[in-house]
């Protein structure tokens, strides 16, 4: 057992939580994993993201205070926002790609699109909003009867009441000024950033301008500073290192939770779940699955040759089945920095800079998600979308991936901005919702990939890779 590579370890979790799952929902004992097991999965997230916040601020100050020079800063900057938005703009493009291949929202019977189709009309003309595309039921007698009765069930669709709340929220973020994003990432008051997790630009922003004044002033007055950093540092790797070897177990909890909480005592919901995922949630599944197997490993061999394909996937597993597990590419930070630095020899310079504005702004699944999904919603309502409109989905996809939070579910909050950016019912998220999670985990081990991508370029480039060939590189998180 204990030469067993920890990534295994924790896939057996894995697949133990959900047998567990299973079981226990068929024997109604839900109620049971509910209240005495899946607490320690909570634990374990409350754990992962107790130490991503200060290790952020503690390994980005000593990044940037131990890097030298300002200027060589500036321009690894510009290189990571640039690469990580090239990343996001070739996995949207996948994504629209395959959704207009695979056209997975024309597979359903012509009857229910056509109501789909009527029911979007009487939303779009409730808000005022003109429809680009040229067909108007609504104004077709034969389909008029129809429009009354489905005007009439729409009043009653508890689902859209359940999204308002959540619309309003992001309606609110809307209404400021175009500049409000920078505006967001400077901090008045630096505790309030501390103590709100969803504020970690505003952690990086922080920790940056501390390590650059740190380069300048005196020496005999900033060592002391940088030794205290790096010894604190070195105290949130060894946390990291603790609460992994107890992983598996948490893993184990964290699944069990997660599908009793989806099965309840009826295991029938479950298959009823996994019927749903269709041919969108494939779709949607391929684009992922590529990304992380073809065209990440792809631009690692064209820009960092010393990194073979196997060698990278057993680096990284560790992070990937966590976040997996998690769905949280923010939990999943701290283990994503051990990964990078000690498995695939990235310099701590450049993973402490590149990885938490990573986990921040580099969503790449979210966005090929965010891609598909509205494609998908607009199909199964009969709405083609216009080019302009496709090119409008691309961008706010982008800004809604950046703008997501990386925590469960983020994603599909943000897809409100991108329907409603297109004039779509951004009620229309309940209907992806049953099979949201499933897929968020899937989304997040893309997001933590994509970041380990793009810091190795950097790091390569930057000629701080030191890639070893491992025997077993998963045995980073070895206490001995
Ligand atoms: N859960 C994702 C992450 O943490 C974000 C999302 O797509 O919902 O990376």
């Amino acid at each position: 057992m204990k030469k067993l590579a920890l990534h295994w370890k924790i896939i057996i979790g894995m697949v133990l939580g959900i047998i567990w799952a299973l079981v226990s929902s068929s024997m109604g004992w839900s109620a049971f994993t509910i209240n005495w097991i899946d607490p320690f999965g909570t634990i374990f997230i409350n754990l992962l993201k107790l130490i991503a916040v200060p290790l952020v601020l503690f390994s980005i100050i000593s990044g940037v205070a131990n890097i030298g020079d300002p200027s060589s800063l500036g321009r690894m900057g510009g290189k990571t926002l640039g690469i990580y938005l090239l990343t996001t703009i070739m996995a949207i493009s996948l994504g629209l790609l395959l959704v207009n291949l695979v056209k997975p929202g024309k597979l359903m019977d012509e009857q229910s699109r056509i109501d789909n189709r009527i029911s979007y009309e009487i939303w779009a003309d409730a808000e005022g909003y003109k429809i680009k595309d040229g067909i108007n039921y609504l104004q077709k007698p034969e389909f008029f009867k129809r429009a009354q009765e489905i005007s009439e069930l729409s009043k009653s669709q508890l689902q859209e009441a359940a999204v308002a709340e959540k619309m309003e929220t992001v309606k609110k973020r809307k209404e400021t000024t175009p500049l409000q994003p920078l505006v967001d990432i400077v901090p008045s008051n630096f505790f309030y950033s501390l103590s709100n997790n969803g504020l970690m630009l505003q952690i990086i922003f922080f920790a940056i301008f501390f390590g650059v004044c740190l380069l300048f002033i005196p020496t005999d007055k900033s060592q002391p500073v940088l030794n205290i950093v790096d010894g604190i540092n070195e105290v949130f790797l060894k946390m990291v290192d603790i609460v992994m070897q107890a992983a598996p177990f948490f893993v184990f909890a964290l699944l069990a939770g997660v599908v009793s909480k989806m099965a309840g005592d009826d295991i029938g919901k479950v298959v009823e779940i996994f019927k749903g995922l269709s041919w969108y949630s494939l779709t949607v599944l391929a684009g992922l699955l590529l990304m992380i197997f073809v065209v990440y490993p792809t631009i690692l061999k064209l820009f960092v040759k010393k990194i073979p394909y196997t060698g990278f996937f057993k680096s990284m597993s560790p992070a990937q089945t966590l976040a997996f597990s998690t769905s949280s590419s923010a939990a999943t930070l701290p283990v994503t920095m051990e990964c990078v630095e000690q498995n695939l020899g990235v310099n701590k310079k450049i993973s402490s800079f590149v990885l938490p504005i990573g986990a921040t702004v580099n969503m790449d699944g979210t966005s090929l998600y965010q891609a598909v999904a509205v494609i998908f919603l607009a199909q199964m309502h009969m709405i083609d979308l216009t080019l302009g409109q496709q090119i409008t989905v691309v961008l706010t996809a982008t800004l809604a991936s950046i703008g997501s939070a990386a925590v469960p579910s983020a994603g599909l909050v943000m897809l409100i901005i991108v329907l409603s950016s297109v004039g779509l019912n951004p009620a229309w998220i309940a209907i992806i919702f049953p099979v949201d999670r499933i897929l968020d985990m899937f989304r997040t081990v893309v997001n933590v990939t994509g970041d380990a991508t793009v810091c190795s370029i950097i790091a390569d480039g930057e000629d701080m890779l030191d890639y070893q060939e491992h025997e077993n590189p998963t045995q980073t998180f070895d206490l001995d």
